[in-house]
């Protein structure tokens, strides 16, 4: 039974990578707000307030990147977890209908993905997301996980090279219409590298979903940034939701 194995542990790479970056957003926040507090109290020094800044940053950067991938990955694993029960997983006795139809909410209340993706694309154009990735490779991995390493790497030049190449674009409908693409292998490039880190400190809990996670980012950005550095702003026409001229 392949097919199932590569989709419940698909569904579990997308948990345990999805909460690789709930955590690592909530660490950002508590460490901003834990500042906040203690400058209603007294002056902070100039090296509190130079973290203070740093990570209010990267609350804010990160913050539309783990709704946003969450809320669809609970979407998706809700649907899959339909699809493994077959016919059973539909009908009202059993749980997985209830979690399909209670996760469709998540990604459009507290705001939607889309408004996650308005949130996120000036990191992405300011280059706040690559710098981070950048320094995030710098961290040593297990040995084991280098191959794995590398292949992150490699995402990363080609995430840079669509970011470079919708910028120079210079239309605003191009930019928009990309963003999402760019948001998605932003996420996953992110949660690659923090399952690898995951991977290192506790081998027996997330080797395999750094495997798995890993796969199914290359195949997803290496696809993605082949859709953005082929769009030329012709291609508008097909998208426009009016007749070609
Ligand atoms: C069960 C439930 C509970 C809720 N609870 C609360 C609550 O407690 N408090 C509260 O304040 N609200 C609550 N809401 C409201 C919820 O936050 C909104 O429904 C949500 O923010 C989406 O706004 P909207 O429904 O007006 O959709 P719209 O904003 O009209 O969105 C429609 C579509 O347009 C897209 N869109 C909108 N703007 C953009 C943009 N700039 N770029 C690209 N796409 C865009 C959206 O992504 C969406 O696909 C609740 C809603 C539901 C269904």
């Amino acid at each position: 039974m392949p097919a199932v194995y590569d989709m419940l542990s698909r569904m579990k790479a997308k948990v345990d990578a999805g909460r690789s970056i709930l955590y690592q957003t909530a660490r950002y926040v508590d460490i901003y707000k834990a500042l906040d507090d203690i400058s209603r109290e007294r002056k902070l020094t100039p090296e509190e307030r130079a973290e203070q800044k740093k990570y209010t940053r990267l609350a804010d950067a990160f913050t539309p990147l783990a709704k946003g991938m969450n809320s669809e990955y609970a979407n998706q694993n809700a649907y899959d977890a339909i699809q493994i029960h077959g016919g059973s997983g539909f009908i009202m006795e059993y749980k997985s209908q209830r979690l399909y139809r209670d996760a469709r909410i998540f990604s459009i209340y507290e705001g939607t993905t889309q408004l996650q993706v308005v949130a996120a694309i000036r990191y992405i154009t300011n280059g706040t997301y690559l710098t981070m990735m950048k320094e995030m490779l710098e961290t040593e991995v297990a040995e084991e996980l280098r191959p794995l390493k590398v292949r992150v790497e490699e995402m990363v030049k080609r995430y840079e090279q669509s970011i470079n190449y919708v910028k120079e674009s210079g239309s605003q409908e191009v930019n928009d219409l990309l963003a999402r693409r760019l948001y998605d292998m932003t996420a996953e490039i992110i949660m690659s590298l923090l399952i690898l880190d995951d991977a290192t400190r506790a081998p027996e809990l997330f080797t395999k979903s750094a495997h798995v996670y890993i796969r199914m980012a290359e195949e997803d950005v290496l696809g993605k940034s082949a859709f953005v550095t082929r769009f030329i702003a012709e291609d508008l026409k097909y998208y426009r939701q009016m007749p070609i001229e």
